[in-house]
């Protein structure tokens, strides 16, 4: 490697005790989302740490957006830092919300304890390790070329776990993302340190609800079960739809394997009386359900389009309505995401695979996302397309219980990002 190659290397195995200081502060704020809360707190804990090291901090409320209210103001924090001269900026995106810890933990979720090598807590992989990370290698690089081009970036946003609005997607209204301020960008979700991910499927969710007529129970026959209609229409995805899914398969590099595949999840389910309408007592009222509504999940590939996803489904529901007397239903479109999906000879792309190839002696395995993240309000919203996520920690550990972070994947992923810095900047 050459001299400030190696320099930047090292500074980075320097800094491993503040990396998981860094780390295990981040953790131990509990930012949870749902509701959505501590973004404050966090916001300004690393506006302090970015501000000492010349960052231009700005702390900044999603005001009106979905969640958003002065009990869980949704703060988001982007730093600046600028070079000796022109040139591009690049930008590290990290969310700073975890989802709910869940049941089934052996650690304590918010203690960030460390064992074997390991931080153990929730957020630890999704993403407070990327974040940290991220900040690591940009620390480094500064101090390594104080006299880089360009400028780096790096945002900490809120509610990604429930969508990005009051994230992501409200500071790409706002232009933070546009292709005049931002032209790379990196998000530390946990994709694994030596594989780069190009972007994600598509995401269409939908309720459909099927009526039917109320009567005593004791004589059904008087009136129409709407949940032996969804029967039907469930039955009608198990013989045709699911497996027609199952065949439709992707040239996106999908991990796992199982989802190169379109799929589609049952969501949720809900048939008769709505629970909180009764005294419950686990005896219902004798009456033959008059609504069943069902919540679907459907994934889709790049080569499909959301008009396909939707038709799928009328179509499915049509063939039902024909063949049942007394069928009808509503459909009611919830949330559309269109897949996304950067090219391998972006420049974002091929600096960070050079990195891989430069600290593990690899080339980088490219892979795509099963489930979304805050790219889609990037690409669609920022109309930047040099976008990808890498990040250490694996995917799997996301969400479950004694998630954690390796501690030499941050610092490993840290010398790619910071050797990625080099490259995007043209330094040597
Ligand atoms: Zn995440």
């Amino acid at each position: 490697m050459p001299d400030r190659t190696q320099a930047l290397v090292d500074a980075i195995a320097a800094r491993r005790e503040d990396l998981v200081a860094l780390t295990k502060d981040l953790v131990r704020m509990p930012t949870l989302n749902p509701p959505g809360v501590g973004y404050l707190e966090i916001c300004q804990y690393l506006e302090k740490r970015l501000a000492s090291g010349g960052f231009e901090v700005e702390l900044i409320r999603a005001e009106g957006t979905p969640g958003d209210s002065d009990t869980h103001p949704r703060w988001n924090l982007i730093a600046r830092h600028s070079g000796n001269s022109p040139g591009d900026t690049i930008h590290f995106n990290s969310h700073i919300d975890v989802v709910a810890a869940g049941r089934g933990w052996t650690f304590d979720p918010f203690a960030a304890e460390e064992k074997d090598g390991k931080i153990y807590g929730r957020g630890t992989c999704d993403m407070k390790g990327g974040l940290a990370a991220s900040i690591i290698a940009a620390e480094a690089f500064i101090a390594t070329f104080p006299d880089y081009a360009g400028a780096i970036e790096i945002s900490a946003t809120a509610d990604e776990e429930t969508g990005g609005f009051g994230g992501v997607a409200w500071l790409a209204e706002q232009g933070y993302f546009s292709p005049q301020r931002v032209q790379h960008v990196i998000i530390p979700e946990p994709l694994n340190k030596d594989r780069i991910c190009l972007g994600h499927r598509g995401v269409w969710w939908a309720e459909i609800e099927t009526h039917g007529r109320i009567a005593h129970g004791s004589m059904p026959f008087l009136g129409d079960c709407a949940v032996r209609h969804m029967g039907a229409v469930l039955a009608e995805m198990e013989t045709s739809l699911l497996p027609a899914l199952a065949k439709k398969r992707t040239a996106m590099p999908v991990v796992p394997e199982g989802a190169r595949s379109s799929t589609l999840n049952i969501n949720s389910f809900h048939g008769g009386l709505a629970e909180p309408e009764v005294e419950y007592t686990g005896f219902p009222a004798a009456l033959v359900p008059d609504s069943a509504r069902m919540i679907i999940d459907r994934r889709y590939l790049i080569e499909e389009s959301a008009d396909e996803v939707r038709g799928q489904i009328i179509d499915l529901l049509e063939r039902v309505k024909n063949a049942r007397p007394g069928f009808e239903y509503d459909l009611n479109e919830m949330w559309q995401v269109s897949p996304t999906l950067t090219e391998k000879s972006a420049p974002v792309v091929e600096a960070v695979a050079k990195s891989i190839q430069n600290v593990f002696g690899r080339a980088p395995e490219y892979v795509v996302s099963p489930g979304t993240y805050d790219q889609k309000h990037i690409d669609r919203i920022g109309r930047l397309k040099n976008c990808i996520a890498y990040g250490p920690g694996i995917l799997d550990l996301a969400h479950q219980p004694d998630e954690y972070v390796g501690i030499n994947d941050m610092i490993e992923s840290a010398k790619v990002m910071a050797l990625a810095l080099m490259e995007l900047t043209g330094s040597t």
